[in-house]
C-alpha cells in the first residue's frame, strides 16, 4: 500500500525571485513528473508584484499549492541598516522559522518530505521534528557548492581577507578560485554574512541530499569531485541530484503587444537582451557607457532599464518590480540617445517578461548579470552571453561561463571593481553578436540547449535524478517508520 501513496512535498523558497523560480519548477516537476503533491511556502519579500506575478503564472496549470508564511517581525531581529541582503536573507529566513513550524503542525495532511533551499537550512531541524526525509535545494551550479561547502575549511586554513591573497583558492578535484572571484558573503570576513554563510555550509550535510539546478554534463568533473571520497565527498557525506535546469516556463502572452510586434519585424537572432536580474543595478556613470556601448555596437537592442544608484550592485533585489523609470527614463542616459536609437532598441523599465523574451526567435544574444536562473534561461533558449557579474555568486558563474562552459563573453575587468567603457562594450557586443568567435559560441549553447533538454526527458539524467531523490525518499520513510 505504502509504494502507490502519492508522497506530499513542502518545499520552503526564500524571498527573491532567483530562490522562488527554482523553487516552484522544482515543485511542478515533483508532481508532473514524479507523482507527487507539492505545497511550495514562500517568504515574501517587498517585491510584491513580481512575486504575484511569478505565483500566478505558476497556478496555470494548477499543479501545486502555494502559501504565503506571514511577514516575520524583524524588529528584534538586530538587523542594522547597513546589513547586507545575505545577512537579511539569512535573519529573515530565521525569524520565519516559528510560522513555518506551525503552519506545517496544522496541515490536514502532514508534508512526507521537506525540501528548503539555501537560504533555509535552519528550517532542516523542522523535519526532524516531523520525522520526515529532508533536502536541500541548491538552485545554482555545481562549482558554487564546491566552494560553499569548502568554506569551513577555508575559514580554519586561510588567514587574512580572501579578496586580498595572489593566490587562488584551492578546492579538493575543482578549477581553483580566483580571489576576485569569490562569493559576496566571502568579500568581507568580519562581516555578519560571512559568519552566517560558513554557518549555513556546514549545516549542509545535516540534509538527506542536495539537488542542484544544473544536470550531469554540464559540470561533470566538479560533480565527480563532489561525489568522490578523497575529494569534497568527504565534506559533503549526503547524495547530490542533478535535477536541472528547471527554469519558467515560456508564456505565449507574456510579452505584450507592443513588444511582440516589434520583435517580430527583427530579423532571426539579431535582438541583444540587456537585464540584469531581479536586484542589478548600477552607477549613473556605468549606465551611460553601457548606453554609449550599445549605440555604437548598431545592435538592436531590447533594454531593462533601472534607475542607477549609488547605494549596491544588488540595490533594487527587495524592490523589484516596483515601479520603473517610466518617464525619468531619458534623465539617466545620454543626451539625444532615446532618438537616435529609436529604430534598433526598446527600452522597458525596471521588469520584463526575460524567460519569453529569451524565447522570442529574434534575439540572439543576452547581455547578462549571470545570475544561476538567467544563465540557465539564455542556454536553453540557445542564447550566447556577454557576462556582467554583479552580486552575488555572479562572478564565480562568468568565470564558469567563459572559461569553463564557453557560452559567453566577458569585460576585461569586473564591473564590480571598475566602469566598462564604452569601446569595450561597443566590441563585446558585436562579438557576440556578429564577429566569428560569436558564432561559435552560439553554435555552442545550442549543442548545450540540446543536451539540457534531453537531460530533463524520461530516461535523461535529471529525470532519473529526481526519480533516484523520490526512491531515497521513499526508503528513509520506510526506515523511520520502522524505527519507531
Ligand atoms: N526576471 C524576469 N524579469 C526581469 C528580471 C528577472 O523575469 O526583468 C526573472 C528571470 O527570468 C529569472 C529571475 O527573475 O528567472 C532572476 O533570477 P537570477 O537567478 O537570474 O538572478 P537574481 O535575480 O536572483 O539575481
Amino acid at each position: 500500500m505504502e509504494k502507490t501513496k502519492r508522497l506530499r512535498a513542502a518545499l520552503l523558497s526564500s524571498p527573491g525571485m532567483g530562490h522562488l523560480v527554482p523553487v516552484i519548477e522544482l515543485g511542478k516537476r515533483l508532481v508532473a513528473d514524479h507523482g507527487f503533491e507539492a505545497t511550495v511556502f514562500v517568504l515574501p519579500s517587498r517585491a510584491a508584484h513580481a512575486e504575484a506575478e511569478i505565483i500566478e503564472s505558476a497556478m496555470i496549470p494548477k499543479l501545486l499549492n502555494i502559501v504565503e508564511l506571514p511577514p516575520p517581525d524583524l524588529s528584534a531581529a538586530g538587523l542594522g541598516p547597513d546589513a547586507t541582503v545575505g545577512t537579511r536573507l539569512v535573519v529573515m529566513m530565521r525569524e520565519a522559522r516559528p510560522a513555518f513550524r506551525s503552519v506545517l503542525a496544522a496541515m490536514e495532511a502532514k508534508p512526507d518530505v521537506l525540501i528548503v533551499d539555501l537560504f533555509g537550512t535552519e528550517h532542516l531541524c523542522i523535519g526532524d521534528e516531523l520525522g520526515i526525509p529532508k533536502y536541500v535545494y541548491v538552485t545554482s551550479n555545481a562549482w558554487y557548492l564546491a566552494l560553499f561547502i569548502y568554506s569551513p575549511t577555508l575559514d580554519k586554513e586561510v588567514k587574512g581577507e580572501y579578496v586580498e591573497r595572489t593566490e587562488p583558492l584551492e578546492i579538493p578535484g575543482c578549477k581553483p578560485v580566483r580571489p576576485e572571484d569569490v562569493v559576496d558573503p566571502m568579500l568581507d570576513r568580519s562581516d555578519q554574512q560571512y559568519r552566517e554563510y560558513v554557518r549555513r555550509a556546514g549545516e549542509l550535510s545535516m540534509g538527506d541530499g542536495i539537488l542542484m539546478n544544473v544536470w550531469e554534463d554540464l559540470q561533470a568533473e566538479t560533480l565527480a569531485a563532489l561525489r568522490n571520497e578523497e575529494f569534497l565527498g568527504r565534506v559533503l557525506s549526503v547524495p547530490v541530484y542533478t535535477v536541472g535546469p528547471l527554469i519558467r516556463p515560456v508564456r505565449p502572452a507574456g510579452l505584450g503587444t507592443e513588444l511582440i510586434e516589434w520583435l517580430d519585424k527583427q530579423p532571426s537572432e539579431s535582438v541583444l537582451f540587456v537585464s540584469f536580474g531581479s536586484g542589478g543595478t548600477m552607477s549613473g556613470e556605468q549606465l551611460v557607457e553601457l548606453a554609449w556601448g550599445l549605440e555604437l555596437s548598431q545592435q538592436r537592442f531590447v533594454w531593462v532599464l533601472r534607475k542607477p544608484t549609488v547605494k549596491s550592485l544588488d540595490g533594487s533585489f527587495f524592490d523589484v518590480g516596483k515601479g520603473g523609470v517610466g518617464d525619468e527614463v531619458s534623465s539617466f542616459l545620454p543626451s539625444g540617445f532615446m532618438e537616435r536609437t529609436h529604430n534598433i532598441g526598446f527600452i522597458i523599465p525596471s521588469w520584463a517578461p526575460q524567460m519569453d523574451i529569451l524565447n522570442h526567435p529574434s534575439v540572439g544574444g543576452f547581455l547578462s548579470h549571470c545570475g544561476w536562473n538567467s544563465t540557465l534561461e539564455s542556454i536553453v533558449n540557445g542564447v550566447p552571453m556577454v557576462a556582467w557579474p554583479l552580486y552575488a555568486e555572479q562572478r564565480l558563474n562568468a568565470t564558469l561561463l567563459t572559461e569553463e562552459i564557453g557560452v559567453a563573453v566577458r569585460p576585461k575587468e569586473l564591473p564590480s571593481k571598475k566602469i566598462v567603457g564604452r569601446e569595450e562594450i561597443e566590441k563585446l557586443v558585436r562579438t557576440i553578436m556578429v564577429e566569428k568567435e560569436g558564432h561559435m559560441i552560439r553554435a555552442r549553447v545550442k549543442e548545450l540547449k540540446s543536451k539540457a533538454e534531453k537531460a530533463l526527458t524520461k530516461g535523461g539524467t535529471s529525470y532519473e535524478s529526481l526519480s533516484k531523490m523520490k526512491e531515497d525518499c521513499r526508503m528513509r520513510i520506510h526506515h523511520i517508520k520502522k524505527a519507531h
